[in-house]
């Protein structure tokens, strides 16, 4: 991040801004918005900026810069089309540990002015720290149309209620949750369409019908694969709400990024033959956090429900009459095989697709092979790694064939996706001289010839 974002208070601080043409008119009006006390230095002066000279908004010096006027002054905009001068302002300013911005001239500020949403109280400020002032934009005119106008009005409103609220609730977590009942309910809707005093009666209502002790809840949670744009709204929804997130090493860097900020992150991962936190704890550390009161979200990888321990899991929450909701996921099985082009089936070369595991609870890998050995069935191994050798023999001892195309889809849609392709026969010699890294799905079936044409995402 190269600047810092910070909201500064300068209402009634003396702000100098150095032009008189348009563009100075434009920073003055932003600096009067925000209350400041602005007064311009220029040789000429704009018909806006000499109006509101003559209104007494501002006071204006027709002059010459000279290096007296940045004395006391709190923030300094220097627009002027002098390029000299303006390095002048800004090496001054800087000198004097005042702030200062340089209208385009990023090197030369110590601040630069965002895009900025302004739903006062509620102000959105996007930059791009100089380098794609476009995009800025077009992020401020994205936020623009789904911001309704009336977030303002709900701002304030919830402003009047501030300190009642922190009254009642000393819990700071009971807090937040009434408050993000108010934003998402009943309440911000009738601000949003102008019935304002009825969402002021049913704010009181409902805090006065809000109690300080909470029971918490677990979200179960499928993070998918790894690409966060295949979350689902649901998911995504709930990963910003929670107070907890447990997850484990499945959960991508860039779906980790979504989480709230101030959410607090336990690392519950299991790494094979080497478990970090056995599942007992987690599904007991799950009870005892939803039991102070949090909202807790048990994220996962993929799907929880598949090879997940998810159920495990939730058995526990049921058993403590935990409430609990779980958010399906895209398997791995899914996102691996669609990001390489690979249907896991079609009509010509799969009517079925088995999802299977390569790792049992015992540690063997006793499966039921003679149905695994068929023609026109997709196979999709999950933790599959290590057995491969293993698998590679069972399923040829059972009768398929060697030249069975084989895929092994390694860190699958993530930014590091990767793809081997092989036959059954080879793949023990592919997993030996290859450096394969986990997490890596199995793909077994014709299907995985279908590859050479559809593949779209590592092309
Ligand atoms: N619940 C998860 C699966 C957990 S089992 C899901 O639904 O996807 C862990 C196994 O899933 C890994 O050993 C690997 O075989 C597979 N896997 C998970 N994410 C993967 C990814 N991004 N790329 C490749 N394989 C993945």
């Amino acid at each position: 991040m190269k600047y810092l974002p910070i909201f500064v208070d300068i209402a009634q601080k003396p702000c100098l801004v150095v032009g008189g043409g348009d563009i100075a008119y434009r920073k003055i009006k932003l600096l009067l918005k925000a209350n400041a006390q602005v007064h311009c230095v220029s040789r000429v002066f704009c018909g806006g900026i000499a109006q509101l000279a003559q209104h007494g908004t501002i006071t204006i010096t027709q002059k010459d810069f000279e290096v007296s006027d940045i004395n006391a002054q709190a923030l300094i905009v220097s627009a002027t089309d002098d390029k000299v001068l303006n390095a002048e302002v800004s090496a001054l300013a800087k000198a004097a540990n005042i702030l200062v911005n340089v209208v385009d001239s990023p090197d030369l500020c110590s601040f630069v002015i965002p895009s900025i949403v302004d739903r006062s109280p509620i102000v959105i400020a996007i930059s791009s720290a100089g380098k794609a002032p476009v995009l800025a934009r077009l992020i401020r005119a994205k936020l623009e149309s789904t911001i309704p106008n009336a977030y303002g009005k709900l701002a304030e409103l919830a402003g009047n209620f501030r300190t009642q609220v922190k009254a009642k609730f000393s819990n700071i977590e009971n807090r937040r949750h009434f408050w993000e009942k108010v934003f998402s309910g009943v309440i911000a809707e009738k601000v949003f369409s102008g019935k304002i005093g009825e969402a002021k009666r049913d704010l009181q209502i409902q805090l006065d019908e809000s109690t300080d002790n909470k029971m918490g809840e677990v979200y179960l949670v499928g993070g998918g694969p790894g690409d966060p744009d295949l979350l689902t709204f649901k998911a995504l929804r709930l990963i910003q709400q929670a107070d907890v997130i447990l997850y484990d090493r499945l959960v991508s860097d860039e779906v980790m990024e979504l989480v709230r900020r101030d959410a607090e992150l336990i690392y519950v991962g299991k790494k094979r033959d080497n478990h970090s936190v056995p599942q007992g704890d987690i599904n007991q550390l799950l009870v005892d956090l939803a039991k102070q009161g949090r909202r807790v979200c048990r994220l996962k990888g993929g799907d929880p429900f598949i090879f997940g321990r998810g159920g495990e899991e939730i058995e526990t929450l049921a058993e403590n009459s935990i409430m609990f909701q779980v958010v399906p996921g895209i398997t791995a099985a899914s996102g691996c095989s669609t990001y390489s082009g690979i249907p896991l089936t079609h009509r010509d070369y799969s009517q079925s697709c088995r999802f299977v595991t390569g790792h049992l609870k015992d540690g063997t890998m006793n499966l039921p092979w003679d149905e695994l050995a068929v023609e026109q069935q997709t196979i999709v191994f999950y933790m599959a790694l290590k057995g491969a050798q293993y698998l590679a023999q069972q399923l040829q001892a059972h009768g398929m064939r060697g030249d069975m195309p084989v895929a092994l889809v390694e860190k699958g849609t993530t930014l590091n996706h990767k793809v081997h392709t092989t036959t059954l026969d080879k793949l023990p010699d592919l997993v030996a001289n290859e450096n394969i890294h986990a997490p890596t799905l199995i793909i077994v079936g014709e299907v995985v010839k279908l590859r050479e044409k559809l593949n779209w995402f590592d092309t």
